[in-house]
């Protein structure tokens, strides 16, 4: 398939571009386009067919539900009641990185709620998105548009490197500014839960519902038979090609401990890559060691995490070792996916 490429500028959509991309959703096509969270894969959330699409170029699994985007506030059509608390929620945060779980009406077909009653809203921040969306004239289900179990993309580049000519269109744009996927909330439930940790965090939910939690599942290794709520998170996800290991504990002892790592790696052959931040990265000597940005601004390294967990695929390292982050705030989010990352691997020091 011949993929499209065009670059817009959030600030001045071009609506020929849009147009252009929008037919291709209303066809039945495939199109990826930037959010604020990560780039999406986008068709017709109420197309079966073109929603296969998607499974299909990126190989997801079927049983991983996909998040429909929207540009009005008004979802009555799709789901069967909204709840004063997701009114809330929507009202709070949106345009924003936040999707809501509610209980699904039958024009949204099962293939995009993979078998679930319930379905995930979201409305973007992104200029790009929304307008897509608007000129589309209907929902747009899209995952993050990587291969299923890359690291999300979070500029036009890495779209480009996992789906071109698997899909119609790529529409590229800024580079996304969260750079974490929204967080989920599961509305259909009293208290709130949080099924994904993102931008919008558990302690700024508790002002809509002081009772809102973090589903317990999802912190933790998954056991052999878990399923969670949210399908995706018992997948293996945002891994780069070589393994990950995180090490955890008071920041002086971190560094001792993967320097001493490092230079057993080194006595094997082994290549190593450090992931540090811009208070560390000059205490490792003589390897390669990348800055996911300052511990003071968790937005920013949350922002580069996957660019930095994709930019090891091309420089041939044999394993990645990697600071860990306190979990509150944004930092829930961030060690949420590096955890995923990392399949787990995390040693305490
Ligand atoms: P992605 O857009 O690739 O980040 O994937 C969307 C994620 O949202 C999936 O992996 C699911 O875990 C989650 N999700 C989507 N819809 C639902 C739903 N109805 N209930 C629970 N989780 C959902
Ligand atoms: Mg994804």
């Amino acid at each position: 398939m011949k993929t499209k490429v065009a670059m817009l500028s959030e600030n001045a959509v071009d609506k020929r571009i849009i147009n252009d991309a929008a037919l291709k959703i209303r066809d039945g096509g495939i199109v990826a386009f930037p959010t604020e969270t990560v780039y999406g894969l986008g068709a017709d959330a109420l197309n079966e067919k073109a929603v296969a699409k998607i499974f299909e170029a990126k190989g997801r699994p079927q049983d991983n539900p996909l998040i429909i985007h929207v540009a009005d506030f008004n979802i009555d059509e799709y789901v069967t009641e909204v709840p004063d608390m997701a009114k809330d929620i929507m009202q709070k945060f949106w345009p924003g990185p936040i999707t809501i779980i509610l209980n699904k009406k039958e024009i949204v077909p099962s293939i995009t709620s993979a078998g679930l009653d319930t379905i995930g809203i979201r409305m973007p921040q992104n200029n790009i998105a929304r307008e897509l969306i608007k000129a589309s004239g209907v929902p747009i289900a899209a995952p993050s548009a990587n291969i299923s179990g890359r690291p999300s993309p979070t500029d036009m580049e890495s779209c480009v490197e996992d789906l071109d000519g698997k899909v119609d269109y790529i529409i590229g744009g800024e580079n996304s500014i969260v750079g974490v996927e929204s967080t989920i909330v599961d509305c259909t439930v009293n208290p709130i839960c949080v099924l994904r940790p993102g931008a919008v965090t558990l302690e700024m939910l508790q002002t809509v519902d002081s009772n809102a939690y973090i589903d317990p599942a999802i912190l933790s290794k998954p056991k052999e038979d878990f399923r969670p709520k949210a399908p995706g998170m018992k997948y293996r996800h945002y891994a780069p090609k070589a393994p990950v290991k995180i090490v955890s504990g008071e920041i002086d002892k971190v560094v001792a401990k993967i320097s001493e790592m490092v230079l057993n790696y080194n006595e094997q052959d082994k290549k190593v890559g450090v992931i540090a931040t811009d208070e560390t990265k000059d205490l490792y000597k003589n390897q390669i060691v990348v800055s996911l940005g300052s511990r003071e601004n968790l937005n920013d390294i949350g922002k580069n995490l996957f660019k930095v967990l994709r930019s090891f695929d091309s420089m041939d390292v044999n394993i990645i070792l990697c600071e860990a982050f306190e979990e509150v705030g944004v930092g829930t989010a961030i060690m949420n996916r590096l955890k995923k990352s990392a399949g787990f691997d995390i040693l305490e020091v």
